[in-house]
């Protein structure tokens, strides 16, 4: 079932729950987040989801938290009818900036809390201003949770999805630093983008008609740009099973090891993964 936001519920984001074993050695679920990160790098999912180690907030996910916080308020509002002017949305920006900060402490550097905080306050008025935001179009679902058992995997498949618009259309917002090469972003995010669409039709036996990522660039004037794909076709799927097998074989037996690449520049784990040399830490 399509599961939207409880319209008397306070619109904030729900925690993504991780992924553990059941007593048979199968994982309970496995979200395209999860998926992703185990692709990415197998040992960075093994510290971050089997070892639960902690990793410094970025101010650039402080930023991603609270502007996520601020669109989902928009469209939960139009979704329920009510005011969803300037006011509202900066307002739950502002409450999410807050709060996140409150829990994940940052390490801003000196003056950079405050341009961060104005940076995204320009992003969502840039959101509110384009023809995105103006869709006639009532969400059929805001911040939606899905979870679909699949007979191609063996745990459940579990996705959270930013908005539903009319044709099924999952929509998932980014928040970048400058402006995104299009083709290549949805080359990387089409596993996130054909899991949403496979839950979707799962969830509503209806076929989706398209796909979304809505960029929010945080350039000096911030733009904001939507790449619409059209829906994930047979053999899109047929390799989404394949990706998703061989993550979760690797997954259950526990296959963790380095793979060193570009995105050890920003991996909060270089300490931990000098010191592996095989099996567990
Ligand atoms: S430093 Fe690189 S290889 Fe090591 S865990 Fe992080 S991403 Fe993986």
């Amino acid at each position: 079932m399509i599961q939207p936001l409880n319209p008397k519920s306070n619109g904030q984001c729900q925690v993504v729950a991780l992924p553990v074993k059941s007593s048979d050695g199968t994982l309970t679920h496995i979200s395209a987040s999860s998926l992703k990160l185990y692709l990415g790098c197998s040992l960075k999912y093994y510290f971050k989801k089997n070892l639960k180690l902690e990793e410094a907030t970025s101010p650039a996910f402080q930023l991603g938290k609270a502007v996520h916080a601020g669109l989902q308020a928009f469209h939960v509002c139009r979704w329920r009818g009510e005011s969803h002017d300037e006011q509202t949305v900066l307002e739950a920006y502002s409450r999410a900036f807050l709060e996140q900060e409150q829990s994940d402490p940052v390490n801003y550097k000196t003056g950079e809390r405050d341009k961060l905080l104005e940076k995204g306050e320009t992003m969502l008025k840039a959101y509110l201003d384009s023809d995105h935001a103006k869709m006639p179009d009532i969400p059929l679902g805001v911040e939606v949770k899905l979870e679909e058992e699949f007979a191609e995997l063996p745990s459940p498949l579990l996705g959270y999805v930013d908005l539903v618009r009319t044709g099924r259309v999952p929509v998932d917002f980014k928040t970048c630093a400058a402006t995104p090469n299009v083709e290549l972003e949805a080359f990387q995010h089409e596993l996130q983008l054909t899991a949403y669409q496979l839950l979707i039709e799962a969830a509503t036996g209806e076929a989706v008609e398209g796909r979304e990522l809505v960029f929010l660039v945080k350039t000096k004037t911030p733009k904001v740009i939507v790449h619409r794909l059209p829906p994930a076709t047979e053999a899109d799927k047929a390799r989404f099973w394949s990706i998703a097998q061989a993550a979760i074989d690797g997954i259950s037996r526990e296959r963790f090891h380095p793979q060193p690449g570009m995105a050890c520049s920003w991996c909060a784990f270089r300490q931990e993964c000098a010191a592996w040399t095989g099996g567990k830490l």
